[in-house]
C-alpha cells in the first residue's frame, strides 16, 4: 500500500483573516500544492504525487474489530525525497511572490520577514540533507491511502477478489496511484462504473436464462 506524503510550513500572519479553507490550490509539474489561511495562521504545503515508497497492511487477528498493523514507510525511497525537494522550491517561489508580502511582519531595523510556527525552508536550496530533514519533520498525510488491493494482485479487472466469486473491492485500495489532488470524485465514478457493469451483467444473464 501507499499514501501520499503531505508537507506544510506554518506562518503566523500579522493580519486577522476570515476562517477559510484552502484559498489557492494548483497542480505544478512537480505535484499539487495548496495554501490555507485560518485566523492568524497560514499553512502552505503540497502533496507528493505518485510516491515510490510503499508500506504494508497486515492483519494481526481474525477478529474484525482488531485494527490491522499499518506501516506507511513514507520517504523510504530517495526519489520521493527528490520530489519533496521540488515541492520545497515551489513553496520558496510562493513565499517570494508579491501576493505573500502582506503576510510578512514589518522589520523595524531591517526588511520585512515571515514568522514561522515550526520549521522554515532551508536557506540553501542545494543542501540535500537539510531538505530531506525538513521533508521528514514536516511530514503529514493527505489521507489518500491506496494500493492495498491492486488489480491483478488481489482483484481482477472487474474488481472481483481473485478466486472468490461474490466479493468486489471498489475503493481507492485498487488504485496504483492516487489521482490528482483528491481521490474522492474518482472513487465515486469508479463505484458508478462498476455498478453499471454489475447491472449489465445481470441483464445479460437474465436474457440468457
Ligand atoms: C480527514 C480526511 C479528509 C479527506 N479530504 C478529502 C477531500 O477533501 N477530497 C477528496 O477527494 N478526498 C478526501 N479524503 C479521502 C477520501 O475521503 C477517501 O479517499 C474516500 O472517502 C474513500 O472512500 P471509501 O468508500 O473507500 O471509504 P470511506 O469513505 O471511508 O467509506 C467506508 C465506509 O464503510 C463504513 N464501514 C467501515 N467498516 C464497516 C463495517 N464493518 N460495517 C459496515 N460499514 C463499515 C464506514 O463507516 C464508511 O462509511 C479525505 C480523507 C480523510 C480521512
Amino acid at each position: 500500500m501507499a499514501d501520499n506524503p503531505r508537507n506544510e510550513i506554518n506562518l503566523l500572519v500579522p493580519v486577522r483573516l476570515d476562517d477559510v479553507g484552502v484559498r489557492v490550490a494548483g497542480i505544478t509539474e512537480s505535484g499539487p500544492f495548496d495554501s490555507t489561511f485560518k485566523l492568524k495562521c497560514g499553512v502552505i504545503g503540497g502533496k507528493i504525487s505518485r510516491p515510490i515508497s510503499t508500506g504494508s497492511v497486515n492483519l494481526i487477528s481474525s477478529d474484525v474489530t482488531v485494527s490491522p498493523k499499518v506501516r506507511f514507510n513514507y520517504y523510504s525511497h530517495t526519489e520521493d525525497i527528490r520530489q519533496c525537494g521540488n515541492l520545497v522550491e515551489v513553496l520558496r517561489k510562493v513565499l517570494k511572490s508579491e501576493a505573500m508580502e502582506e503576510y510578512k511582519f514589518s522589520g523595524i531595523l531591517g526588511p520585512n520577514f515571515f514568522s514561522y510556527i515550526g520549521p522554515s525552508l532551508p536557506e540553501d536550496s542545494s543542501n540535500e540533507e537539510s531538505i530531506a530533514t525538513l521533508c521528514r519533520v514536516t511530514l503529514l498525510t493527505f489521507w489518500h491511502m491506496h494500493g492495498r488491493c491492486l488489480v491483478n494482485k488481489v482483484v481482477d479487472s472487474r474488481l472481483k477478489v481473485i478466486g472468490v466469486d461474490s466479493i468486489r473491492v471498489v475503493d481507492p485500495s485498487t488504485f496504483f496511484n492516487s489521482p490528482g489532488t483528491n481521490p474522492q470524485a474518482t472513487v465515486m465514478m469508479l463505484g458508478r462504473y462498476i455498478g453499471e457493469k454489475i447491472l449489465n451483467d445481470r441483464s445479460v444473464n437474465a436474457i440468457r436464462h
